[in-house]
């Protein structure tokens, strides 16, 4: 019997409890833990056979069991590859399996009792019988909108489709450029599973992308049920669609990452949008990829995996590229030309020293923008086109400079400076939260000339603004779209071509279609090419690849959209990769660098963090562990452990974070290592200098 228990509780194993009759593996049940009542599953014994008989230490004798408070058999079970499922995402991602299969479960299910659960199963069954009313064909009205037609498959389509058709089970990567029509492939892939009779999976890395997909496959689907699974949903939402997906009766499941692990008893199909994404990763608890999580489960349940994107991640590439170079791991699927007579925008690099040469060093103070640039949002303003500048950093300025002292408003909790917000004349930490009013002098000095040093897209709106009179600027980032639904309504007004320039953040960049946008300018990019994170090239290139891909949807238009990208780096390689639209070839530069410095895909990391209230304890916590894996022959296993050293944002709410990187050419001897050093961590911290939290991250996003 599984209950919620973390893995230093100790009680990692599964619990024994009466039962006065069999009970069905993975079905649910209510026991007593102590003092309480919790649900818990009934957990099938690893390979098969019945349950390894419980460390003699801690057996209990039969007399001393408890027996189970009730069942829960109004809810059929959770099938073997469910537990299959989390068993195995316990083990890689180094949690305990109780309180990972709980916690993948919707809360609601967790707190009722069989009654209660009685009662929520008769009203999900009436609200399908409503459901089924109420989408029976109806008269077409007049004037209604009419469902678009289902439209004709491009060459390059229709050869992925023939190829998945033929294939089978299995991973594939479809690679497509923006605009090649990559969602069409999903939903006649998803098409072919329904008449099967079975369920598709869909992934999307964010909740904003949901809505709009949502609507395409329930215009495609008519009369299908369809559901979808993310953090926007109320619990009792969560609950109804949750069981909707378990008990069969939703035919499509949407979601993002939370929903891989949902009980899908009919699956055939599991597709990953964007998956490239770093959003497939929690970046809490059990930190595991959505991603990774989805090709376990399709090889296991035996249904293609369908990962797309336009700019796949290197492991997936990796993956899809033959062996001896790549792993040849996946299949992959190629749509290189976007559907139409469009094609990409021609991507233009700003040399920002040839600018500073020519109009001086002034005209760019002023405004981050080149002359030229400005110019062609003028003309495009002036056609009736739209355009896009990207700067992916919000707020006013990103700090608040005295020049006569040189105080910045850094953030008295953390190791960052507040982003000063001149809405409401606020300076606000982005990490912890602290906000306060702008002083209205210096705080060290008392001068009163505090000024804002560099620029984010409150300051470029307002610049821009200026610059453009009469034109109508707009600005979407996480500032704006704070209420519900106004994200919805800015990127309609857009669509309505009631603005003309759009200011925004990578938010805008994914996946929205604006069919009258001819221009899209990145203004800071460079600010990535020397970032200490391994994977900033790879997620620049992608954000900037997308960013591009909003311009010139429209076939009319494509041959006069342009990307402007302004760098003081202009023959930079990924620059030079993006301006010929040369994914492949950034790839494999990126491949070899990291071949060359032993990182992933060439390497599996896992990541040791502590937080405490000071450094030396967070560093003394580490070298301790880094001890204990030593001890444990890290070094004969083939793992190298690194020095412990301070986070790169050090300090976060008087927290103190460090970490300690493990690397690996071989995963199994990583797991194993990881697998038996864990459990001794505990010990580790103990004394004065005590962390107050640690965790491990397998496969991390950013070292
Ligand atoms: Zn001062
Ligand atoms: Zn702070």
């Amino acid at each position: 019997m599984l209950v919620a228990l973390p893995r230093h509780s100790g009680l990692d194993a599964p619990l024994d409890y009466l039962s006065d009759g069999p009970l069905p593996e993975g079905s649910l049940v209510r026991v007593p833990l102590g003092r309480r009542i919790v649900t818990g599953i009934v957990w099938p014994a690893e390979g098969g056979q019945t349950a390894a008989p419980p460390d003699p230490a801690c057996a209990v004798a039969p007399a001393e069991l408890r027996p189970i408070a009730e069942r829960l058999d109004a809810l059929p079970a959770l099938d073997a590859r469910w537990c299959a499922l989390v068993r195995f995402a316990a083990a890689y991602y180094q949690r305990s399996v109780g309180e990972l299969a709980l916690t993948v479960l919707p809360g609601d299910l967790r707190e009722l009792d069989a009654a209660q659960l009685q009662r929520r199963l008769k009203r999900l069954a009436k609200g399908l019988a409503q459901d089924a009313t109420r989408s029976a064909p109806q008269a077409v009205v007049p004037g209604a909108p009419a469902v678009p037609p289902v439209p004709s498959l491009s060459e390059d389509q229709q050869t992925v489709l023939a190829a998945l058709a033929a294939g089978g089970p299995g991973s594939w990567l479809l690679h497509g450029v923006t605009g090649s029509g990559k969602t069409e492939v999903y939903l006649r892939a998803a098409e072919r599973c329904l008449a099967e009779g079975r369920q598709a999976l869909v992934l999307v890395p964010e909740i904003n992308l949901t809505p709009q997909l949502e609507a395409r496959f329930a215009q495609r689907f008519p009369g299908r049920r369809l559901v979808s699974l993310h953090s926007g949903l109320t619990p009792a939402q969560r609950l109804q669609h949750w069981l909707a997906a378990h008990l069969g009766q939703a035919d499509l499941l949407l979601g993002t990452r939370m929903a891989v692990f949902a009980s899908l008893p009919r699956l055939g199909l599991i597709v990953v949008d964007e998956e490239h994404d770093p959003s497939y990763k929690q970046q809490e608890g059990a930190r595991y990829s959505a991603r990774d999580l989805a090709v376990w489960r399709g090889r296991q349940a035996g249904v293609p995996v369908l990962l797309g994107s336009a700019t796949p991640s290197l492991e997936s590439w990796h993956n899809a590229t033959p062996a001896p170079e790549g792993t040849g791991r996946y299949r992959r699927l190629a749509m290189p030309r976007r559907i139409g007579a469009g094609g990409l925008p021609t991507v233009r690099l700003i040399d920002l020293q040839q600018v500073e040469a020519r109009h001086g060093r002034r005209a760019l103070q002023a405004l981050p923008l080149a002359p030229e640039l400005l110019e062609a949002l003028r003309a495009r303003v002036a056609r009736g086109e739209q355009s896009f500048v990207l700067l992916n950093r919000r707020g006013y300025a990103p700090v608040l400079h005295c020049s006569n002292c040189g105080w910045k408003s850094g953030c008295p909790h953390c190791s960052a400076w507040r982003v000063f917000h001149k809405v409401d004349r606020s300076l606000r930490c982005h990490h912890c939260g602290f906000a306060e009013r702008v002083p209205r002098a210096c705080p060290d000095c008392g001068d009163p000339d505090i000024q804002p040093l560099g620029r984010g897209t409150e300051r470029l709106e307002e610049q821009l603004a200026a610059q453009l009179p009469g034109a109508r600027i707009a600005r979407i980032d996480a500032d704006t779209t704070r209420a519900k639904g106004s994200l919805e309504r800015q990127l309609a007004a857009v669509h309505a071509g009631e603005v003309d320039v759009l200011v925004g953040t990578q938010m805008v960049a994914k996946g929205h279609d604006f069919r009258r946008m001819t221009l899209v300018a990145a203004v800071n990019a460079d600010s990535a090419l020397f970032s200490s994170d391994f994977r900033a090239p790879e997620r620049l290139f992608a954000l900037l690849l997308q960013a591009a891909g909003r311009a010139g949807r429209d076939a009319a238009q494509a041959g006069c959209s342009e990307m402007w990208v302004q760098t003081w780096h202009p023959s930079h390689p990924l620059y030079a990769a993006l301006a010929a639209h040369d994914y492949e070839a950034f790839a494999a530069s990126q491949l070899a660098e990291r071949r060359a410095a032993s990182l992933p895909p060439f390497a599996c990391l896992a990541l040791l963090r502590a937080e405490a209230r000071s450094q030396d304890a967070a560093l003394a916590f580490l070298h301790a562990a880094a001890q204990e894996a030593q001890d444990l022959g890290a070094a004969s296993l083939g793992v190298q452990v690194y020095p412990p050293v301070p986070a790169a944002l050090q300090r976060v709410a008087n927290v103190e974070r460090a970490q300690m990187l493990l690397e690996s050419a071989q995963r199994p001897a990583l797991q194993r290592l990881l697998a038996a050093w864990l459990p001794r961590l505990q010990a580790c911290n103990q004394g004065e200098a005590r962390v107050l939290r640690w965790a491990v991250d397998v496969d991390p996003q950013a070292i």
